[in-house]
């Protein structure tokens, strides 16, 4: 067939379907614990919606596209736009903070390699109103106990401030278009890039000196102390420092220790008003952050009222990777418990009134569909790994009895068919 699936994009079979299934499940259980509650948004936008945020260069990343009646259109590149736009169109006079979270897919015209996809799926929590260091430090607690929810071990969170870079910055009177080129060339984190850009945007000597030290700072929580020396003369700097700080006392109250500050983390975009944070998985290569996110101003830029929140998303798919490194040996996941197997045609109508009794009481059934003889069905039942199947034969019927046979063991027992599916809902439990 000459028709392909389109570039970046993936097809999921049953297994990678199913593991899918269950990440996104202990991902649900663990937000709803923190009490967040499940929204949905369109998969396309107004394309203004993510270019008023991230300027026109995004639409290079961006499929974007026009509707039979002209409309700008995009294919959402992620969720925290959207989110904020739900909230100015159905949540304004909600009491705040608000919390929810989402699943779903994004798109962006990337070159597609390992871990970097054109459609790929983003799970996030968006904190809304009601910012403070525990509000924060709750989210960030939020991510790291969901990954230890999904037995992923080795895992780092690296938390920073963009308000110290932007205290040295906004003293050193940076016009607006310096400060962003600074910004981007620090989120790409190349020093020497970074020293190249210092140079030609002649900036204050001692501001560069500064910023060179700063996006150098990784480590634990010492470096908070040296940092204050190396900012002490910039009153923002120092209240944004001093925020972190507050940020992780609590953090450790809710018994997080292993982070790791970085002041180098610039998170690229301009909405982002304070705490930001990245998590790194190992063994994922160059696309190693599953995480990244923080406190940001979106609301207002979009013409609501000035609400900061507080927001993360995991990349789902580098995630499920990160729980396949982690995990133990697979398990083959059978998909039904039990086989009914009509001994003959005769019987296939009262074979499928069982395998039907069965699934109304919740029990994963299959039933032959085919007409295959006996020993195929035997052989398909093995395949599928089920516990128990159920033999439907015409004298055991006329008594009013089924065969039911324990794959594992071989054993077989006569059951009378008024108590047969209470048999199995106890032996399956
Ligand atoms: P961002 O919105 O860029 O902060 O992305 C949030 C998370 O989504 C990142 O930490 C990545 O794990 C994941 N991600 C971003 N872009 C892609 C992509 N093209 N393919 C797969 N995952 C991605």
């Amino acid at each position: 067939m000459d028709i392909q699936r389109p570039r970046g994009t993936r097809d999921f079979l049953f297994e990678e379907m199913k593991e899918r299934r269950e990440i996104e499940n202990t991902l649900r259980r663990v937000f709803e614990t923190y009490g967040y509650g499940e929204i949905k948004t369109p998969l396309f936008e107004d394309l203004a919606l993510f270019t008023k945020k991230s300027g026109e260069e995004i639409t290079g990343q961006i499929y974007h596209f026009q509707d039979k009646s002209g409309r700008e259109l995009a294919l959402r590149p992620e969720l925290t736009a959207p989110v904020s736009r739900l909230y100015i169109n159905e949540l304004q006079k909600s009491p705040k903070p608000l919390k929810m979270y989402y699943f779903g897919s994004c798109f962006r015209y990337e070159r597609p390699q390992k871990g970097r996809y054109r459609q790929f799926w983003q799970m996030g929590c968006e904190l809304i109103g009601g910012k403070s260091p525990e509000s924060e430090a709750e989210i960030i607690a939020m991510a790291a106990h969901s990954l230890e929810e999904l037995g992923v071990k080795d895992f780092e969170i690296h938390i920073g401030n963009l308000g110290i870079i932007r205290g040295i910055l906004h003293q050193a009177n940076a016009p607006k278009i310096v400060y962003d080129t600074i910004m981007a060339v620090i989120d790409k984190g190349e020093v020497e890039e970074l020293l190249k850009t210092l140079n030609e945007v002649e900036i204050d000597p001692k501001a560069s000196e500064i910023l060179i030290k700063l996006v150098g700072m990784v480590g634990q929580r010492e470096i908070i102390k040296e940092t204050s020396e190396i900012i002490k003369d910039n009153p923002k700097s120092v209240e944004a420092l001093n925020e972190l700080d507050e940020l992780l006392d609590i953090l450790e109250a809710f018994g997080f220790t292993n982070y790791k500050v970085n002041l180098g983390i610039a998170r690229g975009l301009d909405y982002y008003s304070g705490i930001v944070f990245e998590i790194y998985a190992q063994g994922l290569g160059a696309q190693k952050q599953i995480s990244g996110g923080g406190t940001y101003n979106l609301i207002e830029i979009f013409g609501g009222e000035k609400v900061e929140s507080t927001g993360f998303a995991f990349g789902f798919d580098r995630l499920v990777e990160c729980v396949r490194l982690c995990g133990e040996e697979k398990t083959h996941h059978k998909t039904v418990d039990v086989y009914v197997a009509p001994v003959s045609k005769d019987v296939k109508l009262k074979a499928i009134e069982i395998a039907q009794k069965f699934r109304k009481d919740g029990i994963k059934t299959e039933v032959d569909l085919v007409g295959r003889k006996l020993k195929k069905i035997l052989n398909q039942a093995n395949n599928l790994q089920v516990d128990y199947v159920i033999l439907v034969g015409e004298r055991d019927l006329k008594e009013g009895k089924v065969t039911v046979k324990n794959m594992e063991s071989g054993e077989q027992e006569l059951v009378e068919i008024e108590s047969v599916t209470q048999m199995m809902i106890d032996l399956l439990k």
